[in-house]
């Protein structure tokens, strides 16, 4: 498990290029609508910029037309690219040159194990089950015994993954032959100069394992930001329950306060507006970074705080 300490670091200081990179795997829904409108506030309240990525590298899992209809539905909502959008499924070189690069520098090795073989170790992979060959292997980044990874989230503090013990070594393309989101990630943000990722807590366990690959791959580090998750009744992830409704592009504002208020600002201020662009322009003035926190809220919390009338 992921370990939070008390430590609370805020830096978003400097420059600051951001992004949102959603998976076209389907409509967005409110989850993903706070990360983008999350990350976007925290590039425009640091004069920066903030890029629309889509992460296409995973064809089983994605829905034709997916990208496009999110791309519409994020500039209904005023959300829009600062730089031309890339799809990874053309980036295929960049990700190939890193792989060889690690695999040249002895960072990275092919691994024949099925998933079978690696039941009895919880799916975590420390060593080769001998013997074991596959027609197309999978390639991992090997991860020395107690590598433990350190970073200060700045909404949930210091954070400190054993990635050796908790995840193991890390696969980077698949045994089916596509690339790992994690491995194309890292090489994509610092292709981009990123310099702060700011997307949904679902994905802090991930961001030690990426630290370490940019490591590896002498990359920088951009700042982490993890939003606060939206969970229903019973305390189940945004995306696993009935909650994950798409959202409606010609309807904008009720989702656009909704959002607002799973980053907990104040509902007050976004009172009595009625376009998306009076909205986005008294968001980037109201905008309180420290208010976020950590804590997860629940669907029926949010519509009660964006129902909040003026005292
Ligand atoms: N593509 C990932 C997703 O849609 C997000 C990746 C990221 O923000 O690092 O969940």
């Amino acid at each position: 498990m992921i370990q939070r300490a008390d430590t609370y670091v805020t830096d978003t200081a400097g420059r600051h290029r951001g992004r949102f990179a959603p998976s076209p795997t389907g409509p967005l829904h409110l989850g993903s609508l706070v990360a983008a409108f999350g990350s976007w506030l925290m590039a425009r309240r640091a004069g920066g910029e903030w890029w629309v990525r889509i992460e296409d590298l995973d064809p089983p899992r994605e829905v034709a037309g997916a990208a496009d209809a999110q791309l519409r539905t994020l500039s209904a909502f005023g959300l829009v690219s600062d730089a031309p959008v890339v799809r990874q499924s053309d980036r295929h070189a960049l990700y190939d040159a890193a792989l060889a690069r690690l695999l040249d520098a002895g960072f990275a090795f092919a691994c024949h194990c099925s998933r079978s073989d690696l039941v009895a170790a919880g799916g975590i992979h420390r060593s080769c089950r001998p013997g074991a060959l596959r027609e197309t292997p999978a390639i991992r980044l090997r991860v020395p015994d107690d590598t433990r990874i350190a970073f200060d989230d700045a909404l949930h503090g210091r954070i400190e993954q054993d990635v050796a013990r908790e995840v193991g070594d890390v696969v980077l393309r698949r045994a089916d032959g596509y690339w790992a989101y994690q491995l194309a990630v890292v090489v994509d943000d610092a292709d981009q100069g990123i310099t702060d990722v700011v997307r949904g807590a679902d994905l802090l366990d991930s961001t030690p394992r990426q630290i370490l690959l940019q490591r590896a791959l002498g990359l920088p580090t951009p700042r982490y930001a993890h939003l606060p998750l939206i969970v229903d009744g019973s305390g189940r992830k945004l995306s696993k329950s009935l909650a994950a409704l798409p959202i409606d592009a010609d309807d904008p504002l009720p989702t656009l306060r909704l959002a607002w208020c799973a980053l907990h600002q104040n509902p007050r201020v976004l009172h009595g507006i009625e376009s998306v662009d009076r909205l986005l322009a008294r968001a980037i003035t109201d905008f309180q970074p420290e208010q976020i926190g950590s804590a997860a809220t629940t669907v029926a919390a949010l519509h009660n705080c964006a129902a909040t009338q003026p005292a």
